[in-house]
Order: C-alpha cells, then sequence, then structure tokens
C-alpha cells in the first residue's frame, strides 16, 4: 500500500505502518485527554469502581493518558491482525503484511480460494483475540488496587486499564457484526458458502453488508460522526469489491488464456509510421498491437501511446519512437483470472500470449468480459 513503510517483523510476518496512523495518535490523545472527567466517571461507573482522580486531571497528565491509552488501543488492533494471520498461517495461507492504518489494522492475505472451514476460524480468531484483551484489561483494572499502594498512582492505572477494556471488547463487537467484509461478515460467508457455491455464499453476504453500510452512514449523519460515516464508506466499497472479485473467479475458473485469446495476431513492425497504424486501428477496430522485430517482441502500441504524440508529430514518427517496450506477457496454459487481475492492476487492455519466445495471441480485457456474460448465462 503506498504511504506504508515496514517497522520489522513479528512471528516472520513483515508488520507495515501506513502515515496516517502517526497521524492520528496524536488525535486519539488530544481527543481523549480533553474530555478526561467525563470518561473518568463512565470508567468508575461501568466497572462499578472508585478512581482516585487526584493526578488523572493535573497539567499534561490527560495527554499523557490519552497517548498511553491510543497507543494501547493500536497495540490491540495489532494484536487482533496478528490472530487472523496466525491462525491463516496454521492452514498453510501466505501472510503479505500487516499494516495498521488510521481505522485499523489490514492483513494482507493471499487471496487464493480459501477453505470456507478455515476462513470461519480465521475470522473468528481477531474478535476472539479483541475480546480477549478486553476481559485481560479488565482484570488488570480490579487487580490495580492490590498492586498500587499509591491511590492517586492506582486511579490512572485503573482509568487506563478500565478505558482499554471498553475499547477492547467495543472492537469485538463492532467486528462480530455481519457486515462483510468486516470479520463478522467474512464468518456468516464462511458459513453460507458451506451450503452453496462460494460466488453466491459472497454475494448475499456482500449485500447484508452494504445493507449495515447504509446503516452506519446514517447513524453517522444523524449523530454526525465523520468517522463511522468513513467506516460506512469502506463497509460499501469493500463489499461491492470483494463480490466482484469473487463472481469474476467463480466465472473464470478453468479457463485458460489459449482458450479465449485471439489469433491470429495482427502485428507492426517497428518501423511503421504512425500515420499507418492509425488507418489500421480504423480498418480492423484494434485500439493496441504487438510491435514484431524480426520474430521477436519488441513492445506494444496502443492507443494510450498515439494520443502522447501531438498529431502534428505523428505524421514524422514511427512505431518504435512511442510504443511500450517493457510488456506484460502471459503464456497459453496462464489462467484468464490472472490475466484480467494483471489488466486491474496495471491499468493495460490487453497482453500478449508468448510461446517459445514467439506471440501466438493476444487476450484483451473486452474478450474476457464477454466470455464471463456468456458463462454467466
Ligand atoms: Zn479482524
Amino acid at each position: 500500500m503506498d504511504g506504508s513503510f515496514r517497522i520489522g517483523r513479528l512471528f516472520g510476518i513483515p508488520v507495515m505502518i501506513h502515515f496516517t496512523f502517526l497521524l492520528i495518535i496524536p488525535i486519539f490523545a488530544w481527543l481523549i485527554g480533553t474530555d478526561i472527567s467525563y470518561t473518568v466517571s463512565m470508567v468508575s461507573d461501568l466497572f462499578h469502581i472508585q478512581i482516585d482522580d487526584q493526578l488523572i486531571t493535573q497539567g499534561y497528565i490527560p495527554y499523557l493518558l490519552g497517548f498511553v491509552i491510543a497507543c494501547g488501543l493500536f497495540l490491540g488492533v495489532f494484536i487482533h491482525e496478528l490472530a487472523h494471520s496466525l491462525i491463516a498461517r496454521r492452514a498453510g495461507i501466505t501472510i503479505n503484511s500487516i499494516t495498521l492504518l488510521f481505522f485499523g489494522g489490514v492483513a494482507s492475505i493471499d487471496d487464493r480460494e480459501t477453505d470456507p472451514r478455515v476462513e470461519f476460524w480465521m475470522a473468528l480468531a481477531g474478535p476472539a483475540m479483541s475480546l480477549v484483551l478486553g476481559l485481560i484489561s479488565a482484570a488488570l483494572l480490579y487487580a490495580t488496587p492490590f498492586l498500587f499502594n499509591d491511590p492517586a498512582i492506582a486511579g490512572m492505572v485503573m482509568y487506563t486499564c478500565g478505558y482499554l477494556a471498553i475499547l477492547n471488547i467495543l472492537l469485538f463487537i463492532f467486528n462480530l457484526l455481519p457486515a462483510f467484509p468486516m470479520d463478522g461478515g467474512r464468518v456468516l460467508r464462511a458459513y453460507l458458502a458451506l451450503r452453496m457455491p462460494l460466488h453466491k455464499a459472497t454475494s448475499i453476504a456482500s449485500t447484508v453488508g452494504k445493507g449495515f453500510a447504509v446503516i452506519f452512514g446514517l447513524i453517522g449523519l444523524v449523530i454526525f460522526s465523520p468517522i463511522l460515516i468513513l467506516i460506512a464508506f469502506f463497509i460499501y466499497i469493500g463489499a461491492g469489491q470483494e463480490s466482484d472479485v469473487t463472481r469474476y473467479k467463480f466465472l473464470l475458473r478453468d479457463v485458460t488464456t489459449k482458450e479465449i485469446m485471439s489469433r491470429p495476431v495482427i502485428s507492426v513492425q517497428p518501423g511503421m509510421p504512425l500515420t499507418e497504424v492509425i488507418s489500421l486501428m480504423y480498418q480492423t477496430k484494434h485500439l493496441g498491437f504487438p510491435v514484431i522485430d524480426r520474430g521477436y517482441l519488441a513492445g506494444i502500441i496502443t492507443l494510450d501511446d498515439l494520443s502522447r504524440v501531438s498529431s502534428i508529430d505523428r505524421d514524422a514518427m514511427q512505431v518504435k519512437d512511442t510504443m511500450t517496450s517493457d510488456v506484460i506477457t502471459l503464456t497459453p496454459d496462464a489462467p484468464v483470472f490472472d490475466a484480467l487481475r494483471i489488466m486491474t492492476e496495471y491499468n493495460i487492455g490487453r497482453i500478449p500470449v508468448i510461446e517459445n519466445g514467439s506471440v501466438i495471441g493476444i487476450i484483451t480485457k473486452s474478450d474476457i468480459f464477454t466470455v464471463m456474460e456468456l458463462r454467466e448465462m
């Protein structure tokens, strides 16, 4: 993810921090510090305890405690992600990284088809860990009076533990809501996927997820909570994307590149004038051609490459002057889903198919979508 940097490895998993995360810690510290007397009474009411607040409300201490709580919250989020990752890894799934962002953590897990039974436990592990952390924090709160003699210091520790207990238990509840792609939604999808094909289960879970996103968004608007609106937005987008990806994967399963590539390939030579390429585009209605030099692929030229050149220069230029020479290629046996993933990732419309060094076909995004439409029927 852009804007992330690596801070180390834990259990062999790279741990990344996104720069927005560094901004949110001081903001949280400030927010918590500002209305500390309110949250002190909230913690003492919820846990039925007396908190000595002599030190808590003095000078900079509210902000210092705010900082400790903010760091504790994100440590909790990190351990939550780690729980998902370790369960996934035990099932043989690769964990690319864990990234801490301003709204929480994201574990980047290899998205190969996951067994619903594995996904069920994997999704459940995170919220379960949050619950455990919440209970540990609450236990520490009750143990504090026995550990510290000074009631003012004990008060600070109890407040911090109590606040963290509440936050972790909120994380537990919030993540278990069946709002796909949040954890609860993944649990729901895994449950459904044991009873129906994965793409159907995903589609139902993502519809439920979108419903929750709309509800969150409306509540966010009514109570004017920008964070809730943002979360609603992420859930809505995430649910749609994941549902599309699973559907494409299902429709394109066991289709290889050679089955749907176009052949023979219309290609051009590096020395062809650009004006000729344009008339070839009009003739063939193709918007890109591989460039072949003495039998080998030298590059690819597309409408995008042509439109980068001004129309005056086009008259004097040849294919080799503006073609893209760094070409991504596929083998005939590559799954078509990979082709679609690469096209989406690099924002390209066509990929040449190569066998023994020569171009044997070309696969385009519109061909892939046509095949999906046909298979959907
Ligand atoms: Zn989670």
